[in-house]
Formats: C-alpha cells, sequence, structure tokens
C-alpha cells in the first residue's frame, strides 16, 4: 500500500522536531527533504524557492544529485516546476517525460524518475516555492499523498516567511518573498509618501500549526464554525447591521459560505493530514486565494474578498481574538495596506502618522479616495493582492500621482522618489509663497478661487490656500461617512461648525447628492439598471421631500443671523428648480412663523451639469441667484460616457470643441441675465482646463485645495486679451480636429504660462 508511513500526523510531529532542532538553515532543509522523501515512500524529494527575479532554485534535495543544489535555476515559465508555480495548483503525474512542460536538467540526474508530484508552496495566496516529490516507477499519486504534500508546503512556507531562508539566497539576490514589487493600480489622491507598511486588518499570527491530537483540532474547528454561524445569524436577525458597518448583503452571502458543505469538508479534511484547526483554515483560505486570484471574473474575485473576511473570522473565533479591528498605535511614517476600507474607518486613525495608503480595491471617485484627499494622504488603488504581497514593516512607496507603489523597493528607487518627495516638497512651498498675492492675471483681471470641500477637516486648507470661500460643500460626505442617517440636528452642527470655521467666507452649500456611485449603507438601495441616469440628487430630494425639507432646515437654522448660499444638483429642467425653491422658501416662511432667527440673506443656486439645462439658459439664469458647473456630470453626460468607466471617462477630452462651446453658451447666456456663474468640477482645477475657461469668459472657480496653487501660478502668467483672442479663432477655425488640447498647451508655451 502506498501513501504517508504511519500516517500524515506521524510526518508532522516529525517535521515539527526538525524545524525545532538548533542546525542551520541547510541542514534543517536537509534533513527536511529526507524526512519526507521517506514518510511518502519517495526516492525523490526536492524544494525550490522563488527568487525576486522570478526564477526558482533547487534549495535542497533527496535523490537527485546534491551538486544541482543551488545550481539547477528554473525560470518563472519552464518546466513543471515553473508550471506549477505559475498556475498555484498541484500537478501529478505517472510520467513526467511525456508531459508538454516536462525541462529536462542534466545536472539534476532526474531522467530515471517517471512519476511525479509537485505543490506550490504558498502562503497568503502568493507562491513562494514549490515542493516536489518523485518515483522511478510510473504511478499515479493518491487524494492523501496530494493532500499530505501540501500540508507540508504549507510548514515549509511558513519557514520561509519567518525569515529561516535569507541567508541561503544567493549572492546579491533574496527570495521570491522578499523581493521589491514594482506595483501599478489607479491613482486615488494625489502626492508621494515614504513609509512602512501597517496592514488595516493584520493577519491572524497562527503560531501552532501541527496538531497534537487531530481529533480534537476536529471539534474545536466545529465549534468555532458552529460559534460563527450563530454570530453572523444574529447579525442579520438583529437587523442593525448597518452599526457593524457590513451591509446586509455581504452577512447574507457570509451566511451562504457559512454553510458551504465544500469549504466546510475540505477545512475538515486537511485537519485530518494532522494540522491545527486554525492552520487548516488558513491552508484552505491560501489554496482558494491563489486560485481566485487567477480568475479575471471580477464577481469571483468578489466572492474571494467574502470567503476571506469569513476565514479571518474564524481565525479570529479559534485563536479567541476579538472580532473587528483595533487599532494599534500607528507607527511615524506608516503606509497604510487594506483590501477595501469605508471612509470612516480611515477618519479614525492618527492622520499625522499617516503617509499613505494602499488599497486592493477602491475607484479614483470611491468614497474612501474623496476622504483620502480631503485628509492630504496620498492614495494608490487596485493593486492586486496587495495584503498578501506586503508584510507589515515592509518599506512602502506610494506614489498618488502616477497611482503607483514601490514595495520593499530597492535603495536607488528609494532615492529617486525621496528627490521626488523634495521636488514635490519644494513646489508646494513655492505655491505656498503665492498664498498672500492676488489672483489676477497679468493684464490684470481679478479672478475668484475657491475651494471645494464635504468634511471638517478640509477646513483647515482654508486658510492655507487663503480661498475666496468654499464654491462646492458637498454635504453628502457627511452622510456617507456615517454609520446612520445623520439627524437634522447632526447636519445642523456640522453646517454651524462649517460656517464657523469659514468665518465669514462664503460658503456654498449643496443640498444631498446621493444616488448614482453615492450610496448610503443605512439606505435601502434601490438596483437601478442605469444609476448614474436614475434617482439621484435632487430628484430624491422631489420625491421625499421630507429629507430635502430635513436638510434646508438644517441649513436655514445653521445659518441663522448670516449670509447663506445653497445649491441644487442635477437639476435637470427649470421646473425642477422652481418646486425645490418652494420648499425652501416654504421653510423660511415658517421660520418666520415661528419666530426663528434666519439667514440675512439667502441665495439658491443651481449646478449646471445635466445638459438639458442648456437649452432653458436664459430662464434658468433668471430665476437661480447664480448657476455653478458641474463640468463632472455635464461631460459624462454631453458625451454619454461614463465617469466610473474607465475605458470611456478619458475617451472625449473636455478641451474639444463640442464641449468648449457648450462651456462658452453657458458663460455667455448668464452674462447677458446678469446671473454669476463658475465652474465647481475637476475641470476647473486643472491649469490647463482653467486656463481656456478663463479664455471661454469665466472668472470664478472652485477647486480641491491641493489644485489652487498650481492655478493660481497658471493665472497670474497669464494674459487674459490675447488669450481670448487666439481662442475665439481656434473655436471659430476648427477644421474639426477635435481638440484644441495641443494648440492650447502650444499657447500656454508661448504665452509663458505654466500649466
Ligand atoms: C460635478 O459633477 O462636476 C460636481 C462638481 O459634482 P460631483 O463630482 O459631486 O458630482
Ligand atoms: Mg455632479
Amino acid at each position: 500500500m502506498r501513501g504517508a508511513l504511519g500516517g500524515p500526523g506521524v510526518l508532522l510531529r516529525r517535521l515539527r522536531e526538525v524545524m525545532a532542532a538548533p542546525v542551520s538553515p541547510q541542514e534543517r532543509l536537509d534533513r527536511l527533504v529526507v524526512l519526507i522523501a521517506g514518510n511518502l515512500v519517495a526516492e525523490v524529494c526536492s524544494v525550490y524557492v522563488l527568487l525576486e527575479d522570478g526564477s526558482l532554485e533547487l534549495y535542497a534535495t533527496e535523490g537527485l544529485n546534491r551538486e544541482a543544489v543551488h545550481l539547477t535555476r528554473m525560470r518563472a515559465d519552464e518546466g513543471l516546476v515553473g508550471l506549477i508555480a505559475s498556475e498555484a495548483e498541484p500537478v501529478a503525474l505517472s510520467d513526467a517525460q511525456s508531459h508538454p512542460a516536462f525541462s529536462y536538467r542534466p545536472e539534476t540526474g532526474e531522467e530515471i524518475y517517471h512519476s511525479f508530484l509537485g505543490v506550490p508552496i504558498l502562503r497568503g495566496g502568493a507562491v513562494m516555492g514549490v515542493l516536489v516529490i518523485q518515483n522511478r516507477a510510473s504511478r499515479l499519486y493518491n487524494e492523501e499523498e496530494i493532500e499530505t504534500l501540501q500540508t507540508t508546503a504549507m510548514i515549509m512556507a511558513e519557514m520561509i516567511a519567518a525569515g529561516g531562508l535569507k541567508s541561503l539566497a544567493p549572492p546579491g539576490s533574496m527570495i521570491g518573498l522578499d523581493r521589491p514589487i514594482h506595483g501599478v493600480g489607479v491613482k486615488l489622491a494625489d502626492g508621494v509618501g515614504l513609509g512602512y507598511a501597517v496592514l488595516h486588518e493584520p493577519r491572524v499570527a497562527i503560531t501552532n500549526l501541527i496538531a497534537e491530537n487531530p481529533a480534537r483540532e476536529v471539534k474545536r474547528l466545529e465549534a468555532a464554525i458552529a460559534e460563527m454561524r450563530t454570530a453572523i445569524d444574529e447579525l442579520i436577525e438583529r437587523g442593525d447591521v448597518a452599526h457593524t458597518g457590513e451591509h446586509r448583503d455581504v452577512l447574507e452571502t457570509f451566511r451562504m459560505f457559512a454553510h458551504d458543505q465544500g469549504w466546510l469538508r475540505r477545512m475538515r479534511e486537511v485537519v485530518m493530514t494532522g494540522l491545527t484547526a486554525e492552520a487548516a483554515v488558513e491552508r484552505v483560505q491560501s489554496d482558494t486565494r491563489a486560485k481566485m486570484l487567477r480568475q479575471t471574473d471580477p464577481y469571483l474575485r468578489e466572492r474571494l474578498h467574502d470567503l476571506d473576511d469569513l476565514a479571518n473570522r474564524l481565525l479570529r473565533t479559534l485563536m479567541g481574538k476579538a472580532n473587528g479591528v483595533a487599532h494599534e498605535k500607528l507607527p511615524e511614517n506608516a503606509i497604510l495596506i487594506a483590501r477595501s476600507m469605508g471612509p470612516a474607518a480611515l477618519l479614525d486613525y492618527d492622520r499625522v502618522r499617516l503617509r499613505g495608503l494602499i488599497l486592493e480595491e477602491g475607484g479614483p471617485t470611491s468614497h474612501i479616495a474623496i476622504v483620502a484627499r480631503a485628509l492630504g494622504i496620498p492614495a494608490v488603488g487596485e493593486i492586486v493582492n496587495a495584503t498578501a504581497l506586503i508584510q507589515s514593516g515592509d518599506a512602502v512607496i506610494v506614489d498618488g500621482q502616477a497611482g503607483e507603489v514601490q514595495i520593499r523597493p530597492q535603495p536607488d528607487v528609494e532615492n529617486a522618489y525621496k528627490d521626488k518627495a523634495r521636488l514635490r516638497a519644494r513646489k508646494q512651498e513655492q505655491y505656498r509663497k503665492l498664498k498672500d498675492l492676488p489672483a489676477v492675471t497679468k493684464d490684470g483681471v481679478e479672478i475668484n478661487l475657491q475651494i471645494n470641500a464635504g468634511l471638517l477637516v478640509d477646513m483647515h486648507s482654508l486658510d492655507e490656500t487663503a480661498a475666496a470661500g468654499i464654491g462646492l460643500f458637498r454635504t453628502e460626505l457627511q452622510f456617507m461617512v456615517a454609520q446612520h442617517m445623520p439627524t437634522t440636528t447632526e447636519q445642523q452642527a456640522l453646517y454651524g461648525a462649517v460656517l464657523k470655521a469659514a468665518q465669514g467666507r462664503p460658503v456654498v452649500f449643496r443640498t444631498l447628492d446621493i444616488g448614482g456611485d453615492k450610496v448610503l449603507p443605512y439606505m435601502e438601495r434601490v438596483e437601478e439598471e442605469n444609476p448614474a441616469l436614475g434617482w439621484r440628487a435632487i430628484r430624491i430630494g422631489l420625491d421625499k421631500p421630507r429629507l430635502l425639507r430635513g436638510q434646508i432646515r438644517a441649513m436655514l437654522r445653521a445659518g441663522a443671523g448670516q449670509d447663506m448660499r445653497i445649491m441644487l444638483p442635477m437639476v435637470a429642467t427649470v421646473d425642477e428648480f422652481l418646486r425645490a425653491r418652494f420648499i425652501v422658501r416654504r421653510e423660511l416662511a415658517m421660520m418666520e412663523k415661528q419666530e426663528r432667527p434666519a439667514p440675512t440673506n439667502l441665495e439658491l443656486g443651481v449646478m449646471v451639469e445635466v445638459p438639458s439645462l442648456l437649452f432653458e439658459l436664459a430662464e434658468i439664469s433668471r430665476e437661480a441667484d447664480f448657476l455653478s458647473i458641474g463640468t463632472n456630470d455635464l461631460m459624462q453626460f454631453l458625451f454619454a460616457a461614463d465617469r466610473e468607466n474607465r475605458r470611456v471617462s478619458e475617451r472625449f477630452d473636455p478641451l474639444c470643441v463640442a464641449a468648449l462651446r457648450a462651456l462658452r453658451t453657458i458663460v455667455e447666456a448668464a452674462g447677458e441675465a446678469g446671473c454669476p456663474v463658475s465652474v465647481c468640477g475637476e475641470m476647473g482645477g486643472k491649469p490647463l482646463e482653467t486656463m481656456a475657461l478663463i479664455g471661454l469668459g469665466y472668472r470664478s472657480f472652485s477647486m480641491s485645495a491641493a489644485s489652487f496653487g498650481p492655478v493660481k501660478a497658471m493665472l497670474r502668467a497669464l494674459d487674459v486679451r490675447k488669450l481670448r483672442e487666439r481662442m475665439d479663432w481656434m473655436l471659430a477655425s476648427s477644421d474639426g480636429a477635435s481638440s484644441l488640447r495641443s494648440q492650447l498647451s502650444a499657447l500656454a508655451t508661448e504665452l509663458k504660462v505654466p500649466v
């Protein structure tokens, strides 16, 4: 009979003895391969370790020529060993040499062995090497042997991760786990940060891998599963899932997985190979992770996250740790690493010590990105498998400007980034020097510059930039970071605090702009085919007037005795504006009746961001007290290109003739009606784009605080008269070449305007 001699439990116990023996790392590896070969009745057992360049080096062998150790190296795509590493799956063959991937290495003397079983050495789903056994006879390895070898590989993974093999790496080289990684993701928040990794949800460190008593481990596993199921059921039944920060859908998926027989059976099987319950959970999760990371189907990858969460819960239960994240004190220069994260969780960290943020998920318009930007923390999203590739304490660089990260960078890379960070700091310093200079062009045209904000933490930017005010306060952010719907009193408190911090400078409060991509975790979610075109912003406000009324009331009360500015988002028709204005006026009348102090003056403005309003410009300019152009949405709707979809969001240039003509129409109509107009979308915060807007006639902009310096530097060098002449000509003589970007850039260079 084949199979592990004395059962897998015996092998693992002997492995533990070898691991604990006071010998050199090489000696330990040599003993391990002898032990594994003997126990699995194989003539060969070899360990290949993944090096930083992606190659796999033979580190120890029993059965092959010993001279080949540290000599034989397979490329990442070479041979059966390369295949196992790239697929992260076991390969069992009765005749290895007839497999197309087989690569013969004469120095190893392996031509006499026919059957082959290789398994990946995995940790957290990341491949660290390959463990192989071989036999002369042509034979098929059974399930139990494959399982045992995988379990052994997991123990080896922990040995590699603990740094046990570092000293054996070839000179000038390092093992794969420590290799520098250059990750390319998406830009979430600008800036460059250097520091050391802190995992938002640290891996649960498993100290005891090998079980004394497998039957007892099965019992522990089953008890933990039962406890976890009860906890999830209770969470769902309590119905206050919002307070846990978890969405009900996620919990329902948890419940489904928690009862998934396949998952539970796999863990039981692994416990039976001799691992402790927690090590079994970790091993099954690592295998699943490795498989799922190779999936391109976004649905399956999403499920991986659910499974990860569940496995972590189970591990915490088994190891007696509380569920939920407990923050330890952050070290200086912390770079936070998370799979995903809610905005409230980020606000819980000590801002002063945070130098950067890396996420496995998170698009540029996600809420966490908005908060990271508000806090000035460089952030990059969509770094695949970041939480497994980065270990706590690793040196990490976040380049939010390029959307890239450097994990464990080489000294020259680190130095290059230090230079980049210094250069940025110098530029910022130059911008700071502009702070007290007026926002006036070279030929004396005054430009009104304001900032966009949405949280109280943004308010310090007012003083830092010396902005004229807040041209757009996105009130939905308070709703998005909260665990429950903010009450009218809570809203009033925030608006009051914002007005106080603004110290008399104007603040434009925009009413709730939720829906579309901005979902509130505690509000019932309506599935929509096209959420951007769906039930959002003022549409919700008009359909649920209680919500809008409550917010207007909070704003009017907060603004008692002061000038107040309120703005309505996503208005598509003048009629919608009038209906909303009716609600506002009724609230004002009620205040008067109740003899409550009201704002001394109220201006009610409108966002121009739905193209239909371009055909009612005369009317809306007459009715509204001011217009503010939301170029983000206006461009999305003008070009029918989803701003969240990277395949199309950059397809149309806002500096193209069509967009510029549309924008000129608005500024001209507002001018004729004597209605103030400004731009508060991203376009108004990019120097070249802002220059073009000034050329069209715009004189007022509201932008993110980070854009303030570059825009001010641009406009102070600008000659508006010359710009206007040239732009009129460009727009009139367009030859169908849609974008004016290159012509405008050339003009900026000619006029010596920094853009
Ligand atoms: C816009 O649409 O340009 C805008 C400023 O609003 P938001 O980005 O919040 O939709
Ligand atoms: Mg908008």
